[in-house]
């Protein structure tokens, strides 16, 4: 019965691929400690969440329904996953430590004065859990012991590559409708400014980033245009928000976006630890920058040694060229 309960992170039904990391890594998980994983899908039940459980071979869901449940909230969620968690008392409850993940499992495990351990790479069971967990930004990885039967972790974002089953199978979806306090529905998301089309710096398969080398907004211009014929996004380093020559949420980092793309341009960046932690789940990285001992020189799989003021231009000019 216990299990290993995966938190569905979701946006109004959309499911965030965060989750199929999660539900990825529960599932690996569950094959070591010979548990069973039940995905909690919290809010109005959609068809996407049956559809997700079936590729990923979770044959049971769990929708935690209630009429207050109109939309985010962290305290609302929070409240109804530590329910259900009191209730059935699963092992492990878990997402992967995106904002929104890590906030829900926070809110749920405090709510039952429950350890949580958050940004794990490695989780195992002996006679206490060990967890291995990363922490300033990555920079340091710490191993922790725990002692209850129960633990509330996230798996560090991008660290799990998501992978469908190999068996699908029809899951079994319960809807349980909770009671709740209608005061937790004090930060409840009511209305949203017009979000990007498409990826986003997250998710997008090609990110081109410049940092303090591409000397000013304008100068940003080519970039846009290689990202647009990759059909990627563009990124940057703190230095270029810190000078207002783009928005935060840019901004790639440990103060930023954490990003997993195929391919990361990194033009006119040094690879500071703190940017580099937000870039080095890219399978692939091209360095543009005049510096040889660059970090990020030194630690991407391929380099381009020049002024990217002519290197851009020129690899704009190639692609278009071949095409
Ligand atoms: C708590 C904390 C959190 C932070 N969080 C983040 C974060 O989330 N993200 C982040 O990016 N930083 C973060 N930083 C800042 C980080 O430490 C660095 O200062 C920052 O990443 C540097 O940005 P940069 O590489 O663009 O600039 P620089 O370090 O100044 O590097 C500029 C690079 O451009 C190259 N260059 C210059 N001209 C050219 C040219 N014409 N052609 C090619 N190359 C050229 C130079 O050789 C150099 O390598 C954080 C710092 C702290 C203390």
């Amino acid at each position: 019965m216990p299990g290993i309960y995966v938190l569905v992170e979701h946006d109004r039904g959309e499911i965030s691929p965060a989750t199929f990391e999660a539900l990825t890594a529960a599932r690996n998980l569950a094959q070591r400690l010979t548990e069973e994983v039940v995905a909690v899908f919290i809010g109005v039940f959609d068809s996407d969440f049956n559809a997700v459980c079936t590729e990923y071979g979770i044959s049971e869901g769990v929708v935690l329904a209630s009429p207050l449940i109109t939309d985010y909230g962290p305290e609302l969620w929070g409240e109804a996953l530590s329910q259900l968690s009191q209730e059935r008392t699963p092992r492990i409850v878990m997402s992967v430590g995106t904002d929104k993940g890590n906030e829900v499992i926070a809110h749920a495990s405090a709510r039952l004065g429950s350890p949580f351990i958050a940004n794990c790479i490695e989780v195992h069971r002996d006679s206490d859990w060990t967890i291995t967990r990363m922490q300033w930004g990555g920079s340091l990885l710490e191993d922790v012991r725990v002692d209850t039967e129960q633990i509330f972790l996230s798996y560090a974002h991008h660290s799990v590559e998501p992978e469908t089953a190999a068996l699908s199978s029809d899951a079994n979806i319960q809807i349980v409708e909770l009671e709740l306090d209608s005061l937790l529905t004090r930060t409840l998301v009511q209305e949203r400014a017009a979000q990007a089309e498409g990826a986003t710096l997250s998710t997008a398969s090609v990110v081109v980033s410049g940092g303090r080398g591409v000397g000013s907004a304008d100068a940003f211009a080519p970039l846009e245009e290689l990202a647009d014929l990759l059909a990627g996004k563009v990124g940057c380093s703190r230095a270029v928000t810190n000078n207002g020559w783009r928005s935060h949420a840019d901004q790639v980092g440990q103060t930023g976006t954490r990003i997993a793309p195929e391919i990361y341009i990194a033009c006119g960046i040094s690879g500071a630890i703190q940017h580099w932690v937000g870039a080095m789940a890219s399978k692939n990285i091209l360095a543009i920058n005049i510096d040889p001992e660059a970090n990020m020189v030194t630690k991407a799989g391929y380099a381009v040694l020049g002024d990217l003021h002519e290197v851009v231009p020129a690899i704009i000019e190639e692609i278009k060229r071949r095409r």
